[in-house]
């Protein structure tokens, strides 16, 4: 495979671009969208469904009874917006809100408790923990380990190129996470570096599990096209005819490493 090529269009950009799903066929492939000019004097920006969520009340209470205090704003992707949150004894934690305006069919809603299942289930050093999940009138929150030194893309924009060590001592901690997901059968499907955040010690956390999936068994494979441009695997842009599996999540770790150690 030539993944010279592949890697050609990348920028910085690129990189940072937000995750698509769509199923197949009639889609315009995502990697043709990220890298074609958007013609904006045509077409309207359209609003991202993380636009919907508004800023939470500052205590918010569980149905048991809890309450988290809030805190500043962490960072917005396109379906969810992320606060910190204070709970009663003074731990911080991160709470990423989707407003419920933006659960607007029963596609949306299964992804989303998808999403809270597959997490939930995940307990690993390099794996953003899960916490609580509750709701309100307005939003439903996860309550997530908070990771405030920001991503992995973050500090390559800062950085520009990181040394041979630093991507080896990082990528142990990403492929021991891949390895931890892959045994049980968890795909994640949109590693990337934005969804890689640094925990208060600089330790690396995967997070985002919005696209993730279980593949009950080996010789499954899923057919919907998704993913961030530039790190889709290219069995996954084969759609229906093709399928793609646990691999689209090493192609991803190769990505990550390539734009780590070389100017782009
Ligand atoms: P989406 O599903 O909408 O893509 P993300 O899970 O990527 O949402 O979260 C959106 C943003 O919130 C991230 O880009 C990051 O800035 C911030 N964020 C997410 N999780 C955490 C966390 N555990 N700690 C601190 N900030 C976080």
């Amino acid at each position: 495979m030539n993944t010279g090529r592949a890697l050609q269009s990348l920028n910085g950009a690129q990189l940072n671009s937000k995750a698509v799903h769509q199923h197949a066929p009639g889609l315009k492939t995502p990697v043709k969208s990220g890298v074609t000019k958007p013609d904006t004097k045509h077409k309207k920006k359209k609003e991202k469904l993380s636009a919907l969520c508004k800023t939470p009340p500052s205590v918010v209470k569980t149905r048991s009874g809890r309450g988290y205090r809030r805190g500043s704003f962490l960072g917005e992707g396109g379906f969810a917006r992320c606060f910190q949150m204070k709970d009663e004894s003074g731990k911080i934690f991160a709470a990423k809100t989707v407003a419920k305006a933006s659960i607007k069919n029963e596609k949306t809603k299964t992804k989303l408790l998808s999403e809270i299942k597959i997490h939930k289930s995940m307990s690993h050093p390099n794996i953003v923990q899960f916490v609580d999940c509750f709701e309100d009138e307005v939003n439903v929150y996860i309550l997530l380990e908070i990771c405030p030194n920001q991503s992995l893309m973050d500090l390559l924009k800062n950085r520009k190129l990181l040394t041979e060590p630093e991507v080896r001592y990082f990528m142990v901690q990403i492929i021991g996470a891949v390895k931890y997901l892959h045994r049980r059968r968890v795909v994640h499907r949109d590693l990337k570096l934005g969804n890689i955040f640094f925990d208060p010690e600089m330790n690396l956390k995967i997070g985002d599990f919005g696209l993730a999936t279980i593949i009950s068994s080996p010789d499954k494979k899923r057919y919907t096209i998704c993913g961030t441009p530039n790190y889709i695997a290219p069995e996954v842009l084969g759609g229906k005819n093709v399928g793609h599996s646990f691999e689209v999540d090493v192609w991803a770790v190769g990505i990550m490493m390539h734009a780590l150690l070389f100017e782009i």
